[in-house]
Order: structure tokens, then C-alpha cells, then sequence
């Protein structure tokens, strides 16, 4: 078996890996992420390059250069796979040739779906085909083994691959602090054995592990927040990030508020229901709907029946308007929170803001002067989506492969700390692993 990075081996987004058969009669592309950062470090701007053909993406290096993969070419790839749905690893999926079959588990499909709804990602998902963690499944000469991971996306796998009696075991981005941190508790204890290469993620290398080092301690101090709110409290938060919403659910729960979603948050955790029955929904007794106009077009123009069924736990603003103290609104930093929701709402004196995403984020916005403006307080609440670098190790250790060649991380040669088995790899190397040449 062969490994290519064809981006990753030096910085984190834009995950795209290739394995190829000893025979070189399967070829598979795993994630076909888009970049987080451009070459010189600064942050990617999808917008600078729309109107670029694919020929010209792939001149400037913008799309991984995998032959066989996009739509202009000679189709060579027998399958893409999806590790999870995040849009550093499968944001150029739009540009996949139509006629390669693409796997994704249950949650990761849904949540492309949605995205696609909402957002216009483009990808069509016609040929997708889903996976069943822990049920391998063939293509070509591979068998593939998805495992579910503890990550901030919804149904993330790792993937052992096997080819040539040779087994790869890649990571996918993944954490043990997470509301399934006992995922990687169990994979560290029986750890998966006779693994030759493990291809690892290392987002946490280099950065602070932070305040909060888990979402326990996250749904806590929102908690001590929202029990004492003398006003609104608005949470900044992924609609996507479903640990942070069962955080932030549990949380409101416990303090007997109300937590008011919008119509997209209700659609995306109507449609996960279907990988789980725990995950909090429109109808359950503390969650509330407001619907705006946009979503509400959006979602009719899929199924109009949706906006009905979400009706039973319609919100009307006068009811957020008499009970501020009760109120716990899910925001995103967007037009409609500056130039609806701060309208329609009375600010002055005790509203908060938690700010639970990446703080990275809120460094590149006007946020905190626009709610300081609004005398709305500002409080930081987030704990990583990523392995902390002991969790790292102790994964490492356990599953003690012949190389480990680090991927999704800005610092790879700290890897060389971590284990004397670590290759480093550049950006569309190969490295054979039947006898680790390069
Ligand atoms: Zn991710």
C-alpha cells in the first residue's frame, strides 16, 4: 500500500489522503478538505478563487493534485471517503468527478445535506453511499474499517484501511473530552493491533488547551451563567457542533429556562435523530422555535410540511419580550442577530453573551464591539473539538504502529517528542509502507 498527504502534512484543513494498491488497481481519495489557511498562513478566502476554473484551482495548488479525482479528468479513483463533516475535510467535495462513489457514515450525510440546503455547498449526493461504524466495507482491493470517533462534528470516523497485508489506521480529526470521550477510552484500552502506519491529527500541538478542559466543565459554567440571568442570554454557538448543543440543552435544562433555536438548529437536530434518540429536539419541553423568514423559505422550498411540524414549539417574540430572564437564544454572529434580534430586544442593563466557539473566530469580527455597544456582556465558554497532546500520546502508545506520520497540524516535527517511529512527510509524497521508503 501506498500513502500520499496531499495536504496536511504541514498545516491543519484542507485534508486530502491517498492510498493506492501495491498493484495500482485501487486508488482511494480520503476527505477532499478545503484549506483554513492560504500558503502564506493567513486565513483561506474561498471568495478570492470561486471564478477560477478547475484547471486553474488545480495550477495554484487550490485543489490537492490527485490524478483521476475531478470532473474534467479521466476518472482513475475508485472511492472517496468521508471522515466527517466538517468543511476542512470535504469543503472541494463539488468538485468530484460525478461518476466516483463517495462513503459517509449516517450523521456526516445529513449534516452535508443540510449544508448543502442552507448554505449552497453544491455537492450532490446522489452516488453517496453510508456506512455503518465498525462494519468494514470493500472497494477494490481495500477493506475499510470506519471507527466513530469523539469530535465536534456528528458521527466522525476514523478509517483502519487495509490493502497488501498491510494496515493503515488514520485518525480523522478526533478528542477524548468530548460527550463520547469513552470512544477513545476504549480505543486506547483495547487498541486496535498489527496497525503499520497511523496516520494521526495533531490540531492541539502548539495551542492552549484552554479554561475548559472538557464539555462537562463547558455545560457548567454555562450553567452558572444562565441560573443567574437577570436578562437574555444569547450562546454563540455551531448548530452543527452537537456536543456544544447537548452542553448547552443540559445546561438550560438544569436552570429551567428556555432555550430558544432557530428553524435551521431544529432541522439539524430533527434530521441527527436518526443517529441517536438522546439528541435534544424541537418538542422537548424546554426548547422553543423562532422562526425567521430566510430559513423558513429555505426549508419550505425542501419540504414545506417541515415548517407545520415545527410549529408546535413556535416562539413569538412577545413571549421573548416578556420573559427575558428567561431566555437563552442560540445566535450566530450573522445579519439577522445584528439586525433583527438587537432591534426587536431590549439590551440595556444584565444581557450576556457566551461566546462558544473557537476563540480564533471572534478575532477576526467586530463582535465584541457590537455587543459592548448594546451593553451586552461578553463571557468566553469553549473547550477544543481536538485531542489535548496527552490524549495523543496515550493514543499513539497504545496502538504502537511500525510509523506514525502526523497529518492536520501546524508543528508535525513535535511529533518526533512523541514517538521514534514518526515519518514526516511533505505535501503529495509517497511513502510505501511495505518497506517505509518514501
Ligand atoms: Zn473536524
Amino acid at each position: 500500500m501506498k500513502l500520499i498527504i496531499h495536504r496536511g502534512t504541514h498545516e491543519i484543513g484542507g485534508s486530502c489522503v491517498e492510498l493506492c494498491s501495491d498493484s495500482g488497481r485501487t486508488r482511494i481519495v480520503v476527505d477532499v478538505g478545503m484549506p483554513l489557511v492560504s500558503p502564506e498562513r493567513m486565513p483561506f478566502e474561498w471568495r478570492q478563487y470561486k471564478n477560477l476554473s478547475q484547471e486553474q484551482l488545480l495550477e495554484q495548488r487550490v485543489l490537492p493534485s490527485v490524478e483521476g479525482l475531478y470532473n474534467h479528468q479521466k476518472l482513475s479513483i475508485s472511492a472517496v471517503i468521508l471522515s466527517h463533516a466538517h468543511q476542512d475535510h470535504y469543503g472541494f467535495f463539488r468538485f468530484v468527478h460525478p461518476d466516483i462513489p463517495i462513503y459517509m457514515s449516517i450523521g456526516t450525510k445529513c449534516i452535508v445535506e443540510i449544508s448543502n440546503l442552507f448554505l449552497g455547498t453544491g455537492v450532490n449526493l446522489n452516488r453517496v453511499q453510508t456506512f455503518t461504524m465498525w462494519l468494514p466495507f470493500r472497494v477494490g482491493e481495500f477493506t475499510i474499517t470506519p471507527y466513530l470517533m469523539d469530535h465536534s462534528a456528528p458521527d466522525a470516523a476514523a478509517l483502519l484501511i487495509e490493502a497488501d497485508s498491510q494496515r493503515l489506521f488514520y485518525t480523522g480529526d478526533f478528542r477524548g473530552h468530548g460527550r463520547k470521550h469513552v470512544l477513545l477510552e476504549r480505543l486506547i484500552k483495547n487498541p486496535i493491533y498489527n496497525v503499520d502506519c497511523l496516520v494521526m491529527e495533531g490540531s492541539m500541538i502548539g495551542r492552549e488547551e484552554g479554561q475548559f478542559p472538557d464539555e462537562n466543565a463547558v455545560e457548567q459554567a454555562i450553567f452558572e451563567i444562565i441560573a443567574n440571568q437577570s436578562s437574555y442570554a444569547f450562546v454563540f454557538c455551531s448548530s452543527q457542533n452537537l456536543d456544544r448543543l447537548v452542553s448547552i440543552y443540559r445546561a438550560v435544562k438544569r436552570a429551567r429556562k428556555v432555550l430558544v433555536i432557530d428553524l435551521y438548529t431544529a432541522f439539524v437536530l430533527d434530521k441527527l435523530s436518526a443517529i441517536s434518540r438522546s439528541i435534544p429536539q424541537f418538542d422537548w419541553e424546554e426548547v422553543r422555535v423562532l422562526y425567521a423568514y430566510s430559513h423558513a423559505k429555505k426549508l419550505a422550498e425542501y419540504d414545506r410540511k417541515l415548517l407545520y411540524k415545527y410549529k408546535k414549539a413556535k416562539i413569538g417574540w412577545d413571549e421573548i419580550l416578556t420573559n427575558p430572564h428567561d431566555m437563552v437564544v442560540l445566535s450566530k454572529d450573522n445579519f439577522y442577530f445584528r439586525k433583527v434580534v438587537l432591534r426587536k430586544l431590549d439590551t440595556s442593563s444584565g444581557s450576556k453573551a457566551i461566546y462558544s466557539m473557537w476563540h480564533g473566530y471572534i478575532e477576526q469580527t467586530d463582535l465584541p464591539q457590537v455587543l459592548e455597544s448594546h451593553n451586552i456582556e461578553l463571557v468566553e465558554i469553549h473547550t477544543s473539538g481536538h485531542a489535548y497532546v496527552g490524549d495523543l500520546k496515550k493514543l499513539a502508545c497504545a496502538i504502537n504502529a511500525r510509523y506514525l506520520v502526523p497529518i492536520h497540524t501546524f508543528y508535525p516535527e513535535k511529533f518526533l517528542q512523541m514517538s521514534p517511529k514518526v515519518i514526516l512527510l511533505n505535501d503529495d509524497e509517497q511513502m510505501t509502507l511495505a518497506d517505509s521508503t518514501k
